[in-house]
């Protein structure tokens, strides 16, 4: 069911005691927070676990950055989704442009890992959007529409409520640059469109919008009707950043 959520995505920074403190901190800030958010920390694999141990006492939950296409076997340095659920996550980010631009994920291999992700019970937060490039040819809608076909045109019509997408142009992600509301909007329109054309409960997708998300513009965003939240990358290192882009929804 259509929910709204921030989910805060770490990538490669951090320690253990940073997650320590900077988790603290968000435990007092969002301990008011509208019980209809769900708030959703995404750290390195390594301190999943820890993290769990430190949210025990919070409404958080949990989510890992990557995981394999692979069910299991010799693929050394691998995490499996069968993994990931076994520490407690709930959460896989799936095709962050991170990984389809450093680590050569193919549209492939992005659908191969929600298919594993969807078989270990875990919701797959699959992310999708254009480079500034094919903004600039006129080809985002199109680049959307082949990502989100390409990843989820085999999903099965029970699996929907495990899917949730986040809409990340890539120009917009570390750079400061972010889409204006309007133009979120209209690509979360056409996702929720090219969604229902694949037969899922599109009114019912969790969309969320990722990319210089920043307590300055988070409510502006996340007043549009079809974004549901935020996938928050650098302002989730900061706690009353994150605290305030939480209250935004
Ligand atoms: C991200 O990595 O998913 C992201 C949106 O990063 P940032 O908020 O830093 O642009």
């Amino acid at each position: 069911m259509r929910r709204k959520i921030v989910a805060a995505n770490w990538k490669m920074n951090g320690s253990g005691g940073f997650a320590k403190s900077l988790i603290s901190e968000l435990k007092v800030q969002l301990s008011v927070l509208d019980k209809d958010v769900e708030v959703v920390i995404i750290p390195p694999s390594l301190y999943v676990a820890e993290i769990r141990r430190l949210i025990s006492d919070a409404s958080f939950t949990v989510g890992i950055q990557n995981t394999a296409q692979w069910d299991q076997g010799a693929y050394t340095g691998e995490v499996s989704a069968k993994m990931a659920a076994d520490v407690g996550c709930e959460y896989v980010l799936v095709g962050h442009s991170e990984r389809r631009q450093l680590f050569g994920e193919s549209d492939q291999v992005v659908a191969d890992k929600v298919q594993q992700v969807l078989k270990s019970g875990l919701v797959a937060l699959l992310c999708i959007g254009e480079t500034l490039s094919e903004r600039q040819a006129g080809q985002a809608e199109d680049v959307v529409s082949r990502q989100l076909q390409a990843a989820l045109q085999s999903l099965d019509s029970n699996s929907w409520n495990k899917v949730m997408v986040a809409y990340e142009p890539v120009w917009a992600i570390g750079t400061g640059k972010t889409a204006t509301a309007k133009d979120a909007q209209a690509m979360h329109l056409h996702m929720r469109n090219v969604l229902g054309s694949m037969g899922a409960p599109a009114s019912d997708v969790s969309l969320l919008y990722g990319g210089s998300v920043k307590p300055d513009n988070a409510r502006e965003l996340f007043e549009q009707p079809d974004i549901d939240g935020g996938l928050i990358g650098g302002a989730s290192l900061i706690a009353d950043d994150f605290v305030n882009i939480c209250r935004a929804v």
